[in-house]
């Protein structure tokens, strides 16, 4: 089938690349390039036992993806001939106050009934697994199996890999609407318009201004989020995992880089940076590993994250048209339902 896919951040690379994979020819457009809207912010965290919890419909879709990840990775790696950073070695979440102990335990315990193994260290031991947290930590749950993915690497490696396959990526490109009929369906481009046997419609927060044709407006809305990229200091040990704290998380990378995220934010389409943003991760992350007052700031990445209205990801044909597929509003998690998310597009094209 020919399909286009609208939007190349992780969910658009990802569907254009299983798509392409599958055999299917596709052609990407994105109004600004591949992987440079939330994605490019994205501290690529692969955490669904934080992100959500018991009773929380994200969590089900969350953990199917992370069960996917390995795999995902491997096939990228071999069809892309490219390396992309992927780490299984855990979050470590710190306690630091006597509340954050009690909800921890309960959070092994709920693990332990899942089958999920974590672990709790007190004080001295969690300085000891991870000398870079501060004296000053209460405990610590290791959960092994959380992880991270440099997301730079993995959009680079998908557009890549849908590429080797076939798939063209045209840019600046900004679809204005989309129009089905029972043949085909057409993508308006400015003045001009391309016909296709499915469209994905993969625009993160911008998806409610794509009309498609005899739908409602997609209930997504931005959500800004501001993430800092240091250099950690080199006289310093690193730490060696996903750190957690109440306020910030950090994620180390095998260069020296540190990212510390994130803020939560409900201002519009504004993608500025602000001090207050800055100042707040770096008082966050300071009482959680205190060498990060060394460190050098080496950028601030902005993303506004898309989140749906009624909760959960949209994915699967719109109301008004099977040739049309939504894969939108993944709000924090994005990059960790990356595979579940082109697993179903390329069965709604297919179907
Ligand atoms: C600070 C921060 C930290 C985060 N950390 C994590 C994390 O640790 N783990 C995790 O899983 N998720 C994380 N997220 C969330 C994750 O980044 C998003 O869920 C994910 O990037 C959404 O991907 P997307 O492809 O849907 O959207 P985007 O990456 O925003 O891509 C949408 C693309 O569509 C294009 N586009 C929009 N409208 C049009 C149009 N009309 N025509 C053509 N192109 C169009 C845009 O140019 C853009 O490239 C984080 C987000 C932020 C902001």
């Amino acid at each position: 089938m020919n399909v286009i896919v609208i939007g190349a951040g992780v969910i658009g690379a990802s569907a254009a690349d299983a798509l392409a994979g599958a055999g299917h020819a596709v052609h990407v457009l994105d109004m600004r390039g591949p992987g440079r809207g939330a994605s490019q912010a994205s501290a690529g965290v692969l955490a669904p036992f934080i992100e959500a919890h018991d009773g929380d419909p994200w969590l089900d879709l969350c953990v199917e993806s992370l069960s996917l990840y390995d795999a995902f990775i491997e096939g990228l790696r071999v069809r892309s001939r490219r390396p992309v950073q992927y780490q299984r070695s855990g979050t470590f979440e710190v306690a630091v106050s006597p509340d954050d102990v009690a909800r921890l335990n309960a959070l092994r315990a709920w693990l332990a009934a899942r089958g999920v193994t974590s672990e709790w260290f007190d004080g001295a031991a969690a300085k000891a697994f991870e000398p870079a947290i501060s004296a000053a930590a209460l405990g610590a749950l290791n959960i092994p199996l959380h992880g991270f993915v440099s997301v730079p690497d993995l959009v680079g490696a998908l557009t890549h890999a849908a590429s080797l396959a076939g798939a063209s990526f045209e840019s600046p490109a900004e679809a204005v609407s989309v129009t089905s009929s029972n043949a085909s369906v057409t993508v308006s481009i400015g003045s001009r318009s391309l016909s296709a046997d499915a469209v994905v419609v993969a625009t993160g927060s911008w998806s409610s201004r794509v009309k498609v044709n005899g739908a409602p407006a997609a209930d997504i809305r931005p959500i800004r989020g501001q993430l800092l990229h240091l250099k950690w200091p080199e006289d310093q040990a690193m730490p060696q995992r996903v750190v957690w704290s109440p306020r910030c998380y950090t994620v180390p990378w095998t260069d020296g880089s540190l990212l510390v995220g994130a803020t939560v934010e409900d201002v519009g389409f504004d993608e500025r940076s602000t001090v207050s943003g800055v100042h707040d991760l770096m008082a966050a992350a300071g009482d959680v590993l205190p060498a990060v007052w060394r460190a050098t700031l080496h950028e601030v990445r902005v993303g506004l994250r898309p989140a749906p209205v009624g909760g959960l990801p949209i994915i699967g044909p719109s109301p008004s048209s099977p040739r049309v597929i939504l894969a939108t509003g993944h709000y924090r998690n994005g990059v960790l339902m990356a595979p579940l998310t082109a697993k179903k597009v390329v069965e709604a094209v297919e179907r």
